[in-house]
């Protein structure tokens, strides 16, 4: 057995408790890995791997870190997903007896890492927690240690939900139990999260006041993120609210994918914001403000009361043209209140930080004087609220320099006069320099040398120095050689060593006292924290009104009214995106009317024409209405809508594993299973993935389940025009089209919806504007016009089994085959086949007994691949 030499067994010791993180293990001025952790931070940091002995015959791989340096390292290794744990020397290492002690006194993790590159001011960075309640329940806890925001929420589904709410809000980390990390462990790292597995919940004499006002079914995984957040941070975190819940019937529900269809916070494409509706809204100056922006496009409400107490503040800030302007003048002097906080509980706060904290409040009298000013009702109501922290900004502006450096360490973040002691040091050291600079005077009078001068360095203290050229002038009896330089001499007196010592010791005196002070400051400011935070939440707030005003005024948005009805009206409404990005005068606006009557829309005209544009421009009037904001229409007369449900787009989930109508089929299920009366429906161009007939079919019948069964406000979009004639079955059903014409034989989109079916589809002529090669253009007109002279099929006369029967009788030569029959059908084939191979036989054994639906594309490549070896090995 190997026997290691007394510290390396004490890094094993720490080591086995931090399997799943890089151990920066504290050796002098260097953060050192050993072992496998060695071995990959060398590559992933690029630096030098090297070796250590460590008492054994094979040398310990080993690289390391400058600590002064580690900050960036960690950030890296943090950025990529993985963990890093820093263990410090805690004891004096001269006064240890053998090894120095050595703890860990901070797990830094991808959710609770507080600066560097991961983390956006204008975005929050949740770390996450969950557990399953049921198989279809899991209850759900987020929280930004960097600000301390805390919530709770339970989500409908199972881990598919769950990765898609992690996503929803970009969160990197989820605290686990065993059984659901068991569970999630590969998915989780096919999306790049990092699970966490935490086995025990914060003690309830702890949690208490964190989790009181929680339903007892979410207490604890509130508890189990706290526990987590404790165990791994190691310090005060007084900044952490009290945990709130969301209760979703308070809230308009956007699921998951519906927000990404609609691009409100991330774009189709993923990443990039731009194209977004955030990206649209967002004229906020703060990054509080910023946040909370998101935080209301993630839950817009649901209460008409909320809605227009929201919009009544926009609709006061809309007319106060000036005091909108100043405000936001004012406000862009606020700093991220909500981070600083976060920064004094944590510790990490610095003299740079407070005079930051200090700007920011002392904006607030001004911000109040404004909205006082106004005369508005609703904008005098939020000055009276706010709370001007001028004790706060008095305790700081009296401790804290104008301009205090970063380093807390190297003075000048004390002012003058806040403590006696430190002014008494101060006197001390800058009389002591004022001394020297009369002796320089002095000396130079003495020996009649204009350049002689008293200079300091940290090896030789002060000194005198004259150049080698008055040397031979000068009585220097008095003095006593120091330092010998190319063309100088430096030297010191017996009267200059004794002030040293004064000025010195004063210096270290002074610096050591205010580092004290700047401690005992910080602990004070802690009791001001949940000021600080009330306060961070008010002007976040009032960032976000104006934010909203702004808007409105730049891009001509009204305000839209609320009923108690279903009725839903939209007159000249328009897609706000996209308008910004075409033209102004180029958009052509258009009206939707859903009456109790006819609450449903079936939408035809070509590709092209702008279908998915109106559907999606109704659904983002919605949800703009219901954050408070104003629309981009000229009338909104609006419902409270509960749930918004879209199937747009072709969004291939390839991670998962699942086809494109598959997830058709999946987004489709999920609206109609979780959509009431009070929802928002939108489905373009359903059934697209499959065959005709096959596609026509599933199509009514989802249109007639919603018609019958459900009632919801739906658009529907199409471009089966069979489809249109469900108008005279389905009461509630209106078609409309959205109009293009021919000219000079080419189709010009007119984007204006109509009332109406459209009368042909213009296919082929999309295909020509997309270059289609001519000679395949021309021959799909002919085929057109054979198509279009047979009898077409009656769809909407048919019942969906009927469709399926006729699907069938067209191919009724064939014999009707289930999918797997055929498919296993084809392999015992091939399989009697006398000359195949054993290698061949196994092959195809394998291939018809794969499951292909619940394979990622990465396991199919690996098995392909697999499979391929196998043949030519065979061979
Ligand atoms: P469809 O769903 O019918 O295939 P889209 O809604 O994707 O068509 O619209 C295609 C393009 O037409 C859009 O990208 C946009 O540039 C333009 N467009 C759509 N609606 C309008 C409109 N109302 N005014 C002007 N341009 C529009």
């Amino acid at each position: 057995m190997t026997t290691y030499t007394p510290m390396m067994q004490q890094y094993l010791e720490v080591k086995k408790e931090y399997q799943d993180a890089f151990l920066f293990y504290r050796l002098g001025d260097f953060y050192e890995m050993f072992f496998e952790d060695a071995i990959n931070a060398s590559q992933i940091l690029e630096i030098t791997l090297t070796a250590r002995a460590g008492n054994t015959d094979n040398p310990i791989p080993m690289c390391g870190v400058p600590h002064h340096a580690a900050k960036n390292y960690i950030e890296t290794l943090v950025a990529k997903g993985y963990k890093v744990a820093i263990c410090e020397q805690t004891e004096d290492p001269k006064q240890a007896k053998g090894v120095v002690k050595r703890e860990v006194v901070q797990l830094v993790t991808p959710g609770t890492i507080m600066e560097g590159k991961t983390i956006d001011g204008k975005t929050n960075h949740f770390l996450a927690a969950a557990e399953e309640l049921s198989p279809t329940e899991i209850a759900f806890a987020y929280l930004d240690v960097s600000t301390g925001e805390a919530n709770t929420s339970t989500i409908e589904g199972s881990v598919k939900e769950l990765i898609q709410q992690l996503q929803a809000y970009t969160i990197r980390e989820l605290i686990v139990t065993e059984q659901l990390y068991i569970l999630m462990a590969e998915q989780a790292t096919n999306y790049g999260i990092v699970l966490s597995r935490e086995t025990e919940e914060m003690e309830d004499v702890k949690a208490g006041q964190y989790v009181s006002a929680l339903p007892a079914n979410l207490q604890p995984v509130a508890k189990r993120l706290l526990q987590y957040i404790e165990r791994t941070q190691m310090r005060s975190l007084s900044h952490i609210q009290a945990f709130s819940f969301t209760e979703s019937k308070n809230y308009l529900r956007i699921d998951t994918n519906s927000k990404r269809n609609l691009e409100l916070i991330q774009s189709i494409r993923g990443g990039d914001a731009k194209g977004t509706l955030l990206w649209l809204l967002d004229e906020t100056v703060t990054a509080m403000g910023g946040r909370k922006l998101k935080q209301w496009m993630h839950l817009p409400l649901a209460s008409k009361h909320a809605i227009e107490a929201r919009l009544a503040i926009v609709t006061d800030l809309l007319e106060e043209f000036f005091v909108r302007g100043e405000l936001q003048k004012l406000l862009k002097q606020v700093y991220d209140l909500e981070r600083l906080a976060g920064r004094v509980a944590f510790g990490s706060v610095g003299g740079r930080d407070l005079a930051q904290l200090r700007e920011s409040l002392r904006q607030v009298p001004a911000i109040q004087a404004k909205l006082l000013e106004s005369g508005k009702e609703t904008l005098t109501a939020l000055g009276r609220q706010l709370d001007l922290c001028t004790d706060i900004e008095a305790l700081l502006s009296m401790a804290i320099t104008d301009h205090p450096p970063i380093s807390i360490k190297e003075g000048d973040v004390i002012r003058d006069s806040y403590n006696e002691q430190l002014d008494q040091y101060r006197y001390a050291s800058r009389n002591g320099k004022d001394w020297i600079a009369q002796l320089e005077q002095k000396e130079r009078e003495l020996t009649g040398i204009k350049n002689l001068k008293i200079g300091y360095n940290r090896v030789f203290g002060y000194y005198i120095e004259i150049t080698k050229s008055h040397l031979g002038n000068a009585d220097l009896a008095r003095y006593e050689r120091k330092q010998t330089l190319a063309n100088a001499e430096r030297y010191i007196t017996e009267e200059l060593k004794e002030k040293e010592a004064l000025i010195l010791n004063a210096e270290e005196q002074s610096l050591a006292l205010e580092y004290q002070l700047f401690v005992e400051l910080r602990e004070e400011l802690k009791a001001f924290i949940p000021r600080v935070q009330a306060l961070a939440a008010q002007i976040s707030e009032l960032d976000v009104f104006i934010s909203f005003a702004v808007v409105t005024d730049k891009y001509r948005f009204t305000k839209p009214t609320f009923h108690d009805g279903r009725a839903l009206t939209i007159i000249e409404g328009r897609h706000p995106v996209v308008e910004k990005m075409l033209n102004k005068q180029m958009y052509v606006p258009n009206d939707c009317v859903l009456t109790n009557d006819k609450n449903m829309m079936l939408i035809t005209g070509p590709n092209m024409s702008g279908k998915s544009t109106y559907m999606r421009q109704v659904a983002l009037i919605v949800v703009l209405a219901q954050m408070g904001c104003y629309v981009p229409a000229e009338v909104a007369e609006l419902p409270i809508t509960d749930q918004i449900f879209t199937r747009i787009g072709a969004a291939d989930d390839l991670v998962a594993g699942q086809s494109t109508f598959m997830v058709e089929m999946l987004e489709s299920q999920h609206a109609i299973t979780h959509a009431t009366k009070n929802s928002l429906l939108l489905f373009d161009e359903i059934g697209r993935g499959t065959s005709t007939y096959d596609g026509m079919s599933l199509a009514q019948a989802m249109m007639e389940y919603i018609h019958t069964e459900i009632g919801a406000n739906t658009l529907f979009s199409t471009h089966y025009h069979e489809l249109t004639d469900l108008e005279t079955q389905l009461e509630h059903l209106k078609n409309v089209h959205v109009s293009a014409t021919e000219k000079d034989g080419r189709v010009v989109f007119l984007h204006k919806v109509k009332t109406g079916a459209a009368d042909k589809s213009y296919g082929v002529h999309v295909a020509e504007l997309a270059d289609m090669p001519q000679a395949i253009i021309d021959r799909a007109r002919v085929l057109l016009e054979e198509f279009e002279s047979k009898e077409p099929v009656k769809v909407s006369l048919l019942t969906p089994t009927q469709l399926l029967e006729h699907d069938q009788s067209v191919e009724k030569a064939k014999p009707v085959l289930k999918d797997e029959e055929l498919q296993l059908s084809l392999f015992e084939a091939v399989r009697e086949e006398p000359q195949l191979t054993q290698g061949e036989r196994d092959v195809l054994e394998a291939l018809a007994k794969l499951n292909v639906m619940g394979t990622t594309p990465m396991q199919a490549m690996t098995t392909l691949y697999e499979l391929q070896q196998k043949l030519l090995n065979d061979n």
